[in-house]
């Protein structure tokens, strides 16, 4: 091999990492627009106003913007005010509670979820969210403050009637049982839904939203597409949990909205149903879930 020749494979090699890194090309347009039920636009690269063009483009016309922590679900306010096309969620996520728990105890868990309750206020937060239960990044230290926030979020959405939106990482039982004991509200979503089946009749029952994710597609999820087809239409939901979770053949490359397509056709194809059908479904569920 000559040395141009082994810088040339250099180059190669670097321009194939890069490209592994950008956004995947934008897919063909959605036949019914649907939206984003679940994202994260302060933790993506693009400027909201290109992120929200880009999904747009390819029918993905309402993005809902979750907060994480108070400063972030102060952010996805502004956000939704300042853009016709998104919709607010504010919370304190089930890892966030813990971490506060832990620095300054219950005192500073209440002073942030005041705050998350000043903020349910507005019009623009459409939804209560992402608050639930992660046995997955939070150890035994932390469930106590993980219950007690999950609860507090369940009493705001009820009161404030506004949408419950679950985060539920390894704790389905619990999650499940907790939503009893508190009376869940009326419109409740699982976003990144990961039961099985059996779950997925267990939340029908009871007339949860599930919404399906980028991870619906991964070659190693039959139980999760098991779960879908066993889901009703009529509580469906998609999402893209960006910059989390990007759908195959994309993964390890940055998720955005406009990439809801993707997983909306893996779905419609694990439902066995066609494209459209689907993605009227879900732009309908959404509106009623959210109530927009
Ligand atoms: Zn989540
Ligand atoms: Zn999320």
């Amino acid at each position: 091999m000559s040395p141009s020749a082994t810088s040339n494979t250099t180059a190669n090699s670097a321009a194939k990492a890069r490209a592994a890194q950008a956004p995947p090309p934008p897919p063909e347009p959605l036949a019914h627009p649907v939206a984003d039920s679940h994202t994260h636009l302060d933790m993506q690269e693009p400027a909201v106003a290109d992120a929200l063009a880009a999904a747009a483009a390819v029918g993905v016309t309402t993005v809902i913007q979750v907060g994480c922590d108070l400063e972030r679900s102060r952010w996805a306010a502004e956000t939704a005010a300042a853009w016709e096309p998104v919709w607010a969620a504010v919370a304190l996520h089930p890892n966030e509670a813990p971490r506060l728990a832990a620095e300054g105890g219950d005192a500073l868990l209440d002073e942030a979820l005041a705050g998350i309750e000043e903020l349910a206020a507005l019009p623009q937060v459409l939804a209560i969210g992402e608050s639930g239960l992660d046995y997955f990044r939070t150890g035994e230290d932390g469930v106590a403050a993980q219950h007690r926030s999950f609860r507090a979020h369940i009493e705001l959405a009820k009161r404030t009637d506004k949408a419950l939106v679950i985060h539920d990482r390894d704790a389905h039982a619990d999650v499940l049982r907790i939503l009893q004991e508190e009376g869940a509200p009326e419109r409740t979503v699982f976003h990144c839904y990961s039961g099985d089946a059996e779950m997925a009749r267990v939340c029908a029952d009871r007339g949860y939203f599930m919404s399906f994710a980028g991870n619906v597609t991964f070659k190693n999820a039959q139980p999760l597409r098991d779960a879908l087809a066993a889901a009703p239409p009529e509580l469906l939901l998609v999402e893209t949990d960006a910059p989390f979770l990007t759908p195959a053949p994309y993964r390890g490359r940055p998720n955005a909205p406009y990439l809801v397509p993707v997983t909306l056709r893996a779905m419609a194809r694990a439902k066995g149903m066609p494209e459209e059908t689907l993605a009227r479904h879900v732009a309908a569920n959404t509106a009623r879930a959210f109530g927009y």
